[in-house]
């Protein structure tokens, strides 16, 4: 939206510094506070149009954003302010119209300040916005599609939900998107991008995100207080449901009743649905059949187990947001060889080595870092053996065991020796010469290549990847 020009003598500036330039400031102060991204997003958009009778009237472009912004960061956009200005003890957040005066007084009020009185402006948000904004979880604002690295695992579930969040309206084919995964394989991070990103620049469509959990306990809440009318009401208005974990609804009969029945409202009604699990709709236990397929309607994306190449993207990208931490490539290598598990173990891994290094005052080195994680590694090491590894993969192909340690080049017994080795790689601290030598006395060269055809073949054959993230998921359990 445009700003609205004003004519200076409509403002009050205050004598001394005008508004804009204290604005300028504060506006410092918060970007340092929350982060460049949750700056763009939400606090940007503002303007301090005046200072008066100790209240700083800000002015945000919609009145989606007002509200966030009032909710979220409005008692810090006051501290900052008084940080800067004692006198200033409340604000006053208006929104910006086109046509009209930013300070017109039929513009609805959102005050944030500690009196009473002020709290009764709330009450003139629209309650539907107010509704679904409290049935709604909190958004990590770290988790945004700027944070979000692409590789060949997300690839698919990225691009949908990009294409969901910037859609006006509901994607055809994509309704709903279901998302599934393993663990911290950025199901959650994902659906919080399209939520940022619907809030941020949806035109104000109206968007609730919660885990399955929620819904639930939402809905026996409802009931308890006999709300149920409320409780259908706010979840069929909204013009995005976004459900994470559905696999917690699994033998919840009502919950899952409810839960199909919202669904359907909303898909009747043409509006988006985003859904993540730990597994396909095909696969979840404890859903009953009409609901399962209902959730396999749409797009169905899955993202698979990271591979080397986004683990290391991964690791570069949050050391970069670290800003002034140095982590040698080594280290970096390390670590994206050694924590495969997932991506939130590897984050954890990271933050452990950099809060080591800041805490010492030294270098981070391989082996500081192997210090550091020395039960991460461990726990790596010992949840499975190569011997393990080798007996699982022979037998899942019918081939002897006999046959990992053979030179036979035939593809029926060749392929699997190259999943065994780089399951091996992933799932154990071996070093290849290692590895190689548990192989039958192979070369480490024979072993790089194996993880090489491996990954390559995961990224082209999405059946021959679910095999092998079966054949992994079997080894951890
Ligand atoms: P899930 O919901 O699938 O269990 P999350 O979305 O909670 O996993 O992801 C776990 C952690 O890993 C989060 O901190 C998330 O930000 C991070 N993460 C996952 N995938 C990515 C990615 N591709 N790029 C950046 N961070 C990621
Ligand atoms: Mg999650």
């Amino acid at each position: 939206m445009e700003a609205v020009i004003t004519p200076a003598s409509a403002l009050a500036v205050t004598p001394g510094e005008p508004a804009s330039a204290l604005w300028e400031r504060v506006a410092e102060k918060l970007k340092a506070r929350h982060g460049e991204a949750v700056y763009r997003s939400w606090l940007r958009g503002l303007e301090c149009k005046h200072i008066e009778g100790g209240k700083a009237v800000l002015t945000a472009p919609t009145r989606f954003m007002r509200e966030w912004v009032a909710a979220h960061y409005g008692a810090d956009i006051r501290a900052a302010l008084q940080e800067l200005r004692s006198d200033i003890l409340a604000i006053d957040i208006l929104v910006r119209q086109a046509d009209a005066p930013a300070a017109a007084p039929c513009a609805p009020s959102l005050a944030v300040s500690t009196s009473p009185a002020a709290d009764a402006a709330l009450l003139a948000v629209p309650e539907a916005d107010l509704a679904a904004l409290a049935m709604s979880a909190p958004l990590d604002p770290r988790c945004t599609f700027e944070h979000f690295v692409v590789g060949k695992p997300n690839e698919l579930a990225h691009a949908a939900a990009r294409r969901v969040a910037e859609s006006p309206a509901v994607v055809p084919g994509c309704n709903p998107l279901f998302l599934y995964g393993g663990v911290g394989l950025g199901k959650t991070h994902l659906m919080h991008a399209i939520a940022w990103h619907i809030r941020a620049h949806g035109g104000g469509r109206r968007v609730i995100y919660l885990s399955a959990e929620k819904f639930m306990y939402q809905f026996i809440k409802a009931l308890r207080s006999r709300e149920s009318l409320a409780f259908k009401e706010t979840f069929r208005s909204v013009d995005v449901l976004m459900i994470d974990d559905v696999q917690f609804i699994s033998g919840k009969d009502s919950t899952q009743e409810e839960f199909f029945h919202t669904f359907n409202a909303l898909v009747d009604q043409n509006k988006q649905l985003v859904i993540s699990g730990d597994r396909s709709p095909s696969d979840l236990e404890g859903i009953e059949e009409r609901v399962r397929s209902r959730l396999g309607w749409g797009l169905v994306a899955d993202i698979h187990a990271t591979t080397y190449e986004l683990r290391l993207g991964i690791l570069h990208s949050k050391i970069e947001q670290m800003r002034g931490i140095h982590i040698p490539q080594k280290v970096v290598e390390f670590l994206a060889h050694k924590i495969t598990s997932n991506v939130r173990e590897l984050e954890g891994a990271l933050n452990r080595v950099v809060a080591h290094a800041t805490l010492v005052g030294r270098a981070i080195t391989i082996e500081t870092a192997q210090e550091v994680l020395m039960d991460l590694l461990r726990a790596h090491d010992k949840r499975v053996t190569v011997e393990d590894i080798q007996k699982k993969v022979a037998e899942h192909y019918h081939i002897k065991v006999s046959d990992m340690h053979s030179a036979r080049r035939s593809r029926s017994v060749a392929r699997p020796r190259q999943v065994a080795m780089f399951l091996a790689k992933r799932l154990t601290t071996r070093s290849l010469p290692d590895i190689g030598r548990r192989f039958g006395g192979k070369d480490h060269t024979t072993v790089i290549h194996a993880v090489k055809k491996v990954e390559e073949l995961i990224s082209q054959d999405a059946e021959f990847a679910s095999e092998v993230e079966l054949l992994e998921r079997m080894m951890r359990a």
